[in-house]
């Protein structure tokens, strides 16, 4: 119920006005964003990298309603792309993109080409790209469009979410090899019809769909900060004879950093997601959304009782 309320203050323009501009926000988003521009995206990445860790950049953006700024959001990629290379980030470092913020709502053929582009100069870098899934009206569209990516790019990766009850049958289908899949948990608001409601049965999914994809021959990338999953993510590839190398854990950047150092020096891959830009308001409601103990002490200090 509250995370529902969460999710749908993520659409309120009314609401984002007021975080937007509350002073508390920015230590708020500090925690969460590595920062607004591409530098501070470098010395985040430059930093992780140093300890050991792999990482995907997102630069924030989604629900674009103009090819312009759909296409600032491209030129963006490709700056990073440039830079990433040019400081030798590159392969440790990915980019994950949304094609809502290439225009996806739009104008697809528009958010297809410009996906495009980003794979290419990904690959002119020497790196990859994952295409985040966003809500279940989009699954399809988006689950098609990478399958048209990885007819030049093979490596561009995938995500699934583990709330929609689809979601083991497309792990089976997507576990094959070359296949990078993330599974998540998944963050939206969904309906009963396509999306499991209760926690428990999101995680049994997500046990179901971790099966599939280390029996399979794709490259799992499990992105949860759950210590259960964690746990049967590692049960489940020493069952299926994985190496090390050949799946990685995924979290999100300033969540559970010291379990992202820990699996690391235990001789795992862990990735981290490092959103950067100015446009944050969706993601860290997505975010409060999750812990509901954020939230609290979130409107405790917009509130001024801090
Ligand atoms: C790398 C990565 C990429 C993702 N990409 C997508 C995507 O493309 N599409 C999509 O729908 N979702 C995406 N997600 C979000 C995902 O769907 C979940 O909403 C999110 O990861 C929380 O689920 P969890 O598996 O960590 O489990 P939860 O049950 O939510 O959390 C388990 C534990 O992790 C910690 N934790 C989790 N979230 C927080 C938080 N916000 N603040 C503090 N502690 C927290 C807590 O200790 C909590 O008890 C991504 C997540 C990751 C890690």
């Amino acid at each position: 119920m509250l995370r529902s309320l969460i999710l749908a203050a993520a659409g309120s323009s009314k609401m984002e006005r007021l975080v937007a501009t509350a002073p508390v926000s920015r230590d708020v988003v500090a925690r969460y964003v590595a920062g607004a521009a591409t530098e501070d995206a470098l010395r985040a990445t430059r930093g992780l990298v140093d300890d050991g860790l792999k990482v995907t950049l997102d630069y924030l953006g989604e629900d674009t309603l103009t090819a312009d700024q759909a296409e600032a959001t491209r030129d963006e990629y490709l700056t990073l792309l440039q830079a990433l290379n040019k400081q030798g980030l590159t392969p440790a470092a990915e980019v994950s993109i949304k094609l809502s913020a290439l225009g996806q709502r739009f104008d697809e053929e528009l958010s297809n080409r410009l996906a495009a582009e980003i794979c290419d100069a990904a690959a002119d870098a020497g790196t990859t790209v994952t295409v985040d899934m966003e809500d279940h009206t989009v699954t399809d569209i988006t689950l098609d469009t990478v399958n048209e990516l990885r007819r030049n790019h093979p490596g561009t990766g995938t995500v699934l979410q583990s709330y929609l009850r689809r979601t083991e049958a497309d792990c089976k289908e997507f576990a094959t090899s070359g296949s990078r899949v993330r599974l998540c948990k998944g963050a939206y608001s969904e309906p009963e019809t396509v999306a499991y409601q209760r926690r428990l049965d999101v995680d049994r999914s997500y046990v179901r769909c971790i099966d599939a994809l280390m029996r399979g021959d794709g490259y799992p990338m499990l992105a949860t900060h759950d210590p259960r999953l964690i746990e049967i993510g590692l049960d489940r590839a020493s069952w299926y004879d994985r190496e090390p190398d050949s799946f990685e854990f995924q979290m999100l950047y300033g969540i559970r950093p010291e379990e992202q150092r820990r699996l690391s020096e235990a001789g795992y891959q862990v990735r981290v997601y490092v959103p950067f830009g100015d446009q944050w308001y969706g993601y860290l409601m997505r975010r409060l959304a999750e812990k509901p103990a954020n939230l609290t002490m979130f409107l405790r200090s917009l509130a001024g009782k801090r």
